[in-house]
């Protein structure tokens, strides 16, 4: 008998038919003996509709609110889905985040789980009874409702799973694993078999929204078992492990495309010490994440600074750099919403060198010109206009060649 955490996305519960087929898989592995907690997201397309009629009474909405909003799109898919459960006979009880006590910060809107008290879930799962649980919300220490971005559904599963030191944690979604890149943009991806934690956070991080980041970090602190599996066709899925537990690591192991983050340059600064500090000190100060920087002197000595933040925070980040212009001495701040990050992954990387400088050729072969360029040991980034995004990642998927079987 095993305890396994299952959770389940927005399509795989998007209507009464997908309700009804998750109450099917999950009745058949009560049946088997296991112990089941069963983490649901809302509909599909639900928590958008909350947040459009959210943002038409106050936009941008107050974060306290919005959460209250929000959360409700899992309180119905919980509540149904036990209903399917007992409707086949299958013990179950109900829970939101609050109930079950996720305690998060109060970080509204984003908010990241401190603790959860797995005793009252351990002893409904002694009773027999399968736990439903509502993902992507908590509770803070005041008893705020708390929601943890989008995708956190993903999170609540880990973090129960680790919680209850389940033996698994089973992510089911409308495709049947990780691919090499998503299968949306190259329909030849192929189905990665294992994945390293490593890998998995750098394509979570960089674009591949099939898991939420939060969920591959606490997987890989708490060593949970992760699986991404389809609701929809019975298969191994992806499992997600340590790099000891994958026999060869392929030089690299997926392509990720990344839509939501916008550049601002700040054109013409004196290039002396603390200019970057200068230029960044007042956007961290709002809370704003920079993710990749450049800087260019020019003959003359003047620098440009450029740097990327989330779409997002586009028009805030402008507005400061345009108050600060006049201190920093620069001679003009220009922004650019239309671009994309395309990005290599592969602990592979780490031995072979020649990467960057095949990837660059390929996109210099298709005409695209590279705006920012930033690596790390297992990754390369390039930015690009938004109009070649996609053709960007079909090349480079085809050179490395990563289409076909595994
Ligand atoms: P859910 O609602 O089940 O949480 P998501 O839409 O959040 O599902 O995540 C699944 C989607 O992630 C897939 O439909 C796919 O288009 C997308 N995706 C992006 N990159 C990848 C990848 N490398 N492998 C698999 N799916 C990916
Ligand atoms: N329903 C939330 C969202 O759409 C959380 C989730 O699906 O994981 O972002
Ligand atoms: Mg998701």
């Amino acid at each position: 008998m095993s305890l396994i955490v299952q959770k389940y996305g927005g399509t795989s519960v998007g209507s009464v038919e997908r309700i009804q087929a998750v109450a099917e898989r999950v009745a058949r592995e009560h049946a088997a003996g296991h112990q089941l907690v069963v983490v649901v997201s809302a509909m599909s397309g639900e928590t958008d509709r909350l947040l459009g009629l959210a943002k038409a009474i106050q936009n941008p909405p107050s974060p306290r609110e919005l959460d209250s909003v929000l959360s409700t799109g899992e309180q119905v898919t919980i509540g149904l889905l036990a209903m399917a459960l007992e409707a086949r006979g299958v013990p179950a009880r109900s829970y939101t985040g609050a109930q079950v006590r996720i305690l998060t910060d109060s970080a509204f809107n984003k908010a990241r789980i401190e603790a959860i008290d797995a005793a009252p879930i351990a002893s409904d799962l002694a009773a027999g009874k399968v736990v439903v649980v509502a993902g992507f919300q908590g509770v803070d220490k005041d008893g705020n409702i708390t929601t943890l971005g989008r995708g956190g559904s993903d999170t609540t599963g880990v973090a129960l799973a680790a919680a209850l030191k389940a033996d698994e944690c089973q992510i089911y979604t409308d495709v049947d694993g990780v691919y090499t890149t998503d299968p949306r943009i190259v329909p030849e991806a192929r189905r990665l078999d294992r994945i390293t934690y490593e890998e998995m956070l750098e394509m979570a991080s960089l674009g591949a929204k099939v898991l939420q980041i939060r969920s591959v970090e606490f997987a890989s602190k708490y060593q949970v078992t992760l699986r991404v599996l389809s609701s929809f066709k019975d298969g191994a899925g992806t499992l997600i492990t340590t790099e000891e537990n994958i026999m060869e690591a392929a030089l690299i192991s997926g392509v990720t495309l990344n839509r939501d983050e916008a550049k601002l340059t700040v054109l013409g600064v004196p290039d002396r010490p603390g200019i970057a500090s200068a230029i960044l000190g007042p956007v961290a100060d709002a809370n704003i994440e920079v993710d990749m920087i450049v800087q260019n002197v020019a003959a003359d000595g003047s620098a440009d600074f450029t740097f990327t933040v989330h779409r997002n925070d586009f028009d805030r980040a402008f507005a400061i750099l345009e108050t600060s212009a006049a201190t920093l001495k620069a001679r003009q701040v220009t922004g650019d919403r239309k671009i994309v990050k395309v990005s290599l992954v592969g602990v592979g990387m780490r031995s072979h060198a020649g990467i960057a400088s095949r990837a660059f050729r390929v996109l210099a072969d298709e005409g695209i010109n590279i705006k920012m360029i930033s690596t790390s040991e297992i990754k390369i980034s390039v930015v690009v206009d938004d109009k070649y995004g996609e053709l960007a990642v079909r090349a480079l998927h085809a050179e490395f060649g990563l289409a076909g079987e595994a």
